[in-house]
């Protein structure tokens, strides 16, 4: 057996340690089930846990991760659609009451959007740029306005403006769009900085990253 399992295993048996020893949180979330009202949509990368990030107990955090976390806007078309359907799951089933997108700076997806930004082909069996597809008007938003930023500031401008696109469409799905003007959702974006570990949130409003 490799290390890596080996050092999963142990893990586990110290989770369990932890959590099953004496009764836990985890009698109550087996007896009565999930009732998390924060959904997060973040990364794959391995530096960006939700859970190890907030600090957040099981049963807090209802989470879906993909490649540089982007929410697709709702399509129709019979395919396969698993961000959707975590959104779908989090909020008209367990009526999460906020989904916060949850970027994060040296991100490999938006780096390979930059990276491959002229050889995107929608028709590619390349899954991740078939994906980062969604990104791409991030791209041209920071290609137009921004050419003569540095490489590192370029990616973080594409983070961010791929972070503000998913947020609009978040909104094309017609039950998330009805419970923001209840007023029964709030969405946000958030940028996590990998450097410090600080979070900056998206003022839809004048358009500003502002620090938490
Ligand atoms: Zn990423």
């Amino acid at each position: 057996m490799s290390s890596e399992i080996k050092k999963l295993i142990a893990g586990n048996a110290a989770f369990r340690k932890k959590f099953f020893n004496t009764t836990t949180i985890f009698d109550e979330l087996v007896a009565f089930g999930q009732r998390p009202k924060i959904m997060i949509i973040s990364c794959s990368d391995s530096r960006v846990d939700p859970a190890m990030v907030f600090d957040a107990q099981p049963g807090e955090l209802f989470v879906v991760r993909n490649v540089a976390n982007l929410v697709p806007p709702c399509e129709q078309s019979g395919k396969y659609h698993g961000t959707s359907a975590a959104l779908e799951f989090a909020v008209r089933f367990l009526q999460v009451e906020h989904i916060i997108i949850l970027g994060h700076s040296y991100c490999g997806g938006i780096q390979a959007l930059i990276d491959n930004a002229e050889l995107l082909d929608k028709n590619s069996d390349n899954f991740i740029a078939q994906w980062m597809q969604l990104a791409r008007p991030a791209y041209d938003k920071m290609n137009e306005e921004h050419a003569s930023l540095t490489e590192q500031e370029k990616n973080t401008r594409c983070e961010q403006y791929a972070l503000a696109n998913s947020l609009e469409n978040l909104m094309s799905f017609s039950w998330i769009a009805e419970r923001v003007e209840q007023q029964k959702l709030q969405l946000h974006a958030w940028y996590f900085e990998l450097s410090t570990g600080l979070i900056a949130n998206y003022e839809k409003t004048n358009n500003t990253w502002n620090e938490l």
